[in-house]
Order: structure tokens, then sequence, then C-alpha cells
């Protein structure tokens, strides 16, 4: 139904003369269609779903883009706080766990509950963490998120939902590492794998100048075909696109991503890329 639908004035699909036209308000009378109200509104009223499809990509007619907006927007300084943190400018002796010298940038994580009202709320106030995985270069510290089963036990309330996880993707100090190919990295092969494939659930990565962000839309798909038991295929298949790209580091991480979740219909899920983080404008990649 909802593929099939098009505004039938946009597409001239009604003759003038037509009776249909006649009836309606363009043609002087008063007997409108359910399926009018979408040329103002972009949604189908019979089923609730965008007219436009999976292909389109103007965020303004795209609630899961708009949600992301909202959240970037009323979290910016907790966003900003976190990236901070993770620079080597921001790190202090005590917000690393390990004992990691300072010249080094650490991944942040940190978690997002949905209230009742559905606004967004830090599961903890200030309560995001360094990571304490050494990666094997010694230089960059990656972030082991605590998992989906720990926040949602201990701080969830009744009416309320564990939605959003975000982790930094912080570039590394010129001075000692690849400053321009750790810029804006999207999510990693092992992000795509092991984040929780639950309905609606979303990892956002706070990069340096960039935000990304992968949905789930569709819960049994993203599990059959881009769950923790495929991460193997998955890290393998996201290696080799990284590395057969001649592109920047940031534009192959994002193909990169695109070729290994593939189509939003079709796994699971979606894709969403905001290339100026003051000015959020999440668009749909996939
Ligand atoms: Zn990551």
């Amino acid at each position: 139904m909802a593929n099939k639908f098009q505004n039938p004035w946009e597409k001239n699909q009604w003759a003038q003369d037509g009776e249909e036209y006649k009836k309606s308000a363009v043609g002087g009378g008063t007997e409108w269609l359910p399926e009018d109200a979408a040329f103002f509104t972009g949604v189908n009223p019979n089923t609730g779903e965008s007219v436009y499809g999976n292909g389109e990509k103007d965020s303004a007619n795209d609630s899961i883009a708009q949600k992301l907006n909202s959240f970037a927007s009323t979290f910016r300084n907790v966003l900003a706080r976190m990236y901070r943190k993770s620079t080597y400018t921001g790190n202090k002796p005590e917000d690393i766990s390990n004992n990691i010298p300072l010249k080094e940038v650490v991944e942040y994580g940190h978690h997002f509950i949905r209230a009742k009202d559905g606004s967004y709320r830090e599961y903890q106030i200030d309560g995001e963490y360094p990571g304490t995985l050494v990666a094997s270069s010694q230089v960059y510290t990656i972030i082991q998120l605590r998992p989906y089963s720990y926040i949602n036990n201990n701080f969830v309330k009744r009416g309320e939902s564990y939605e959003i996880e975000v982790h930094t993707h912080p570039t590394f100090d010129p001075l000692v590492n690849n400053y321009e190919g750790s810029r804006n990295l999207a999510p990693s092969g092992q992000d795509i794998a092991y984040f929780p494939k639950f309905k609606d659930y979303i990892l956002f990565v706070e990069a340096e100048s960039m935000q990304f962000a992968l949905v789930v839309i569709n819960e049994k798909k993203s599990r059959q075909r881009l769950g923790v038991n495929k991460s193997t295929r998955i890290v393998d298949e996201y290696t080799r696109f990284l590395n057969e790209s001649s592109e920047s580091p940031a534009e192959a991480s994002i193909n990169a991503v695109k070729k290994t979740i593939g189509q939003a219909k079709d796994n699971g899920i979606a894709f969403y890329v905001n290339e100026i983080k003051s000015k959020p404008d999440f668009i749909l990649q996939n």
C-alpha cells in the first residue's frame, strides 16, 4: 500500500475533466480523499508511512533523522564534553583508569534513556566513562561499552526505554600519530557487529566534526544479517572495503559501512551521517 501510494496531484494522474478531479478540493468540490493529506504532511494517513519511500534523502521528511537532529541538539554540550575528554588536550590522569600516558586519545562511552514524554536523559548525570582496552598499536584506547542488560536493568524506570549508546571516535594527536588518517571515522566493523540489535536502538558515534548513527529499523533482519554471530564476516568485509578504497579515510569508512550493512530495508539497519556537528542534519545513507 505505502509503496504504491502517490500524490495524485503531483503525478498529474487526474484528468481535469474527470469525476475524481471535479470532486476534489482543487476541482472546486469539497470531497477529500484521506490520501490528500499526504500532499501536506508527507505521510499517508492510511498507513502512517512516509509517501517518499526508502530512497528519500530529505531529512525533513524522515522521522528518524528528526529524532537524531533533536538528540544531537539537546545533548550538544554533553557530546562536546565527551569528545573533549577523549582527546589529548582534554585527558586528565584521573580520566584514565589504567594508567595510559597522556599522549593518547581514548574513546569515551555514554548511554541515553528515552523518558515517558519522549525526551531523552543521560542514564546517569555526567555518566560518560573512558575505554580501558588498549589496541595493539598501544596508542589508541578503545571503549568496551557497558552491556545493554546492565543499563536496562539498573537505570531504566517504568515507562522508559534504553535507546541510545554513544561513543567517541577521537582524532589522534598530530604530534605522535596519523592525524588525517583518524579524523571523522564512521562506525567500525566491530561497532556494526557487536552493538545491540533491538528495535529503534541507536549506536551513535561522536567524531571530530561529524556524527554517525546506526539505527535498528528491523530487529529480526538486523540480527539475522548483521548480528554478533556474523561478526567475523562483518569485520573481514569491512576491512576489505576500507582497504580497497582510495578516498580519504573518513569517506572510505563511510563507504565501508554502507557496503557492509547494505540496504536498510533488506538488512534492518539504517545508517545516518551528519556532516557538520554544530548544525545537526542527519541524512540517510542506505
Ligand atoms: Zn567505534
